[in-house]
């Protein structure tokens, strides 16, 4: 249990590889805020399972990540009552498949703002704790879609692309400290997020869901299965390691062979 004494705020941890990450840290003695979305008795017996396991706190924050006073207030709330995140993960993210022709403008600034605009205003609000211990770890998932382009998810990619240049400058503005800064770069995961796009990309391209998946998918995959979040996990709790120091502004691929150059 190597994260006793420490606390991780992960956004986005009510489902798929965020609920993974707080599962993962947890055992590792960790308190936990989750932020996201979701039932409340799911979200409660999520809190009991993860205090269970650290024998720490666990608690939960609906901030809105598209919301910067409601970050700010996540982030009170983390100080106050867990003493402050060391490990802060970028994760929450929503995903909307439509070409740019008809994109909806109003969709674009709400991605924008939950993917890119959030982490910025979460690692502002919470680099002064991370300085004052000299220890830190900003971790973002990003994805693969933060180095290429699929068609018709361009806010999706746009804000990836640009979480990944945020948290490669913020490694560098903190290089000299002991914090680091990274993103994990996943292919396709089997979350709720790959499943909920299935229906429309049937929809966009006339497809069945076995086509959707094979020839859409995990056309691009090499390994031709999906990545399980407790393997993205397994990822975190090494970055959060002393072994992990000097690996900083890096952009770690998870994705089956996706990204091969
Ligand atoms: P998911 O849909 O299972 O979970 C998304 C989480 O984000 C939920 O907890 C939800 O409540 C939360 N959320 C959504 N909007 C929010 C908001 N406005 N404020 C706060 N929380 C909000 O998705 P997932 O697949 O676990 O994705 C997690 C992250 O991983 C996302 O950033 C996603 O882009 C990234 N990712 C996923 C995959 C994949 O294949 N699943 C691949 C690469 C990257």
């Amino acid at each position: 249990m190597f994260l006793k004494g420490k606390t991780a705020l992960i956004t986005g941890a009510t489902s798929g590889i965020g609920a993974a990450y707080a599962a993962a840290l947890a055992a590792e003695g960790a308190a936990i805020m989750i932020n996201g979305f979701g039932n409340a008795d799911v979200i409660a017996a999520q809190l009991e399972a993860l205090s269970k396991a650290s024998g720490a706190k666990a608690l939960h924050s609906d901030a809105d990540m598209s919301d910067a006073v409601a970050i700010n207030a996540m982030v009170a709330m983390c100080n106050g009552e867990l003493g402050g995140a060391d490990i802060v993960i970028n994760n929450a993210g929503i995903q909307h498949v439509e070409a740019v022709e008809t994109f909806p403008a109003e969709k674009w600034r709400t991605m924008m703002a939950i993917m890119l605009d959030g982490p910025f205003h979460l690692m502002q609000a919470t680099i002064p704790h991370m300085k004052a211990k000299n220890w830190g770890r900003f971790i973002a998932t990003a994805s693969a879609h933060a180095t290429v382009a699929s068609p018709n998810k361009s806010a999706y990619i746009a804000a990836k692309h640009g979480v990944l240049g945020l948290t490669k400058t913020v490694a560098l503005e903190l290089a000299q400290t002991g914090i680091t800064a990274n993103c994990i770069s996943p292919g396709y995961v089997w979350t709720p997020l790959v499943e909920n796009q299935i229906p429309d990309t049937m929809k966009t391209r006339e497809m069945t869901r076995d086509q959707v998946i094979n020839d859409v998918l995990l056309a691009a995959i090499p390994q031709k299965k999906f990545v399980m979040p407790e393997q993205v996990a397994a990822l975190v709790v090494f970055l959060c390691r002393d072994e992990a120091s000097a690996i900083t502004g890096a952009n770690l691929s998870v994705d089956g062979g996706w990204t091969v150059q």
